[in-house]
């Protein structure tokens, strides 16, 4: 009886040693993909990765800035080279520099927008070539509620509301070669992102954690995994007339 071998699909998490990106990245080693957790530190990577290869997948550690378009090139070259063409993408990097707008210096706009935004495109751009090759590609980019608009986060809110943009733009460039992009745009979610903002306002994270819980409607903080669901599903072989769309993950409606 003839045999058919699929090929493992790969797929690239960015900003993937921690937090949403390292549950990202566990989740679609288990849905099947063999995955490339890129972050600035590969060494940071190393628990991610781990996890992945405990539970018989294939991970791949890779050191890029998202930001500076030369590391993306040579990450995504690196990924193809040693784990195979990626097809998936997660741009999931990112960092913040809040500040009032007449307290935000050039550098906390311009940084914030560099990883979240720049990143995005770099990115995008560099792996839309193996995915219109294939003829088959996702890429989902991870904006946030805060693109609807939020005190203190001038450059952040703009980065995410570009994402948006960047989003809708890709899903209609790219459709025609069977690549969807979609955004996931997450309310508040325990991570080291939001345990900083809460040290920064003087309060513990549990605090932090149950003041945010009192104003969203299902009153719990959302976990890495439950963005890691929704990046699964825009993913998956079946999502494939689902492009170009934002959904919202935040225990209630956004948007
Ligand atoms: P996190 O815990 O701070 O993790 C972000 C990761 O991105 C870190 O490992 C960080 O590395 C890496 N990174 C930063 N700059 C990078 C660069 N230039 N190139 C490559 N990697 C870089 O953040 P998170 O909370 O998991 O957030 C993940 C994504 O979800 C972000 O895009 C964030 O804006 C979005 N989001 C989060 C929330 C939330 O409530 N947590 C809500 C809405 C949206 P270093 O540690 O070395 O800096």
């Amino acid at each position: 009886m003839p045999t058919t071998t699929t090929v493992q699909r790969v797929a690239i998490v960015t900003g993937a040693a921690r937090g949403i990106g390292a549950a990202t990245a566990v989740r679609l080693a288990a849905d099947g993909f063999a995955v490339a957790v890129l972050d600035l530190d590969e060494a940071a990577c190393a628990s991610t990765v781990a996890t992945i290869e405990k539970e018989g997948g294939r991970a791949l550690a890779v050191d890029c800035d998202v930001s500076d378009a030369a590391q993306v090139e040579a990450a995504v070259a690196r990924v193809d080279t040693e784990l195979g063409a990626p097809t998936v993408l997660v741009n999931n990097a990112g960092i913040v520099r809040d500040n009032l707008v007449f307290k935000m210096t050039d550098r906390d706009f311009d940084s914030v927008i560099g990883v979240h935004l720049r990143g995005a495109f770099l990115m995008a751009r560099a792996v839309q070539r193996h995915q219109t090759a294939a003829g088959w590609g996702r890429t989902v980019n991870l904006s946030s509620s805060a693109a609807l608009g939020n005190r203190g986060q001038a450059n952040y809110s703009s980065a995410k509301a570009g994402l948006q943009g960047l989003t809708k733009t890709l899903a209609i460039e790219l459709g025609p070669f069977g690549v969807t992009v979609n955004c996931v745009a997450p309310g508040f979610i325990a991570t080291e992102m939001t345990a900083a903002t809460a040290q920064r306002m003087g309060i513990t994270f549990e605090e932090f954690t149950d003041r945010y819980a009192q104003s969203i409607p299902v009153r719990r903080g959302g976990r890495p995994e439950d963005i890691a669901q929704a990046v699964s599903f825009f993913v998956r072989e079946e999502a494939g007339f689902v492009n170009g769309q934002i959904l919202y993950v935040a225990g209630g409606p956004k948007g």
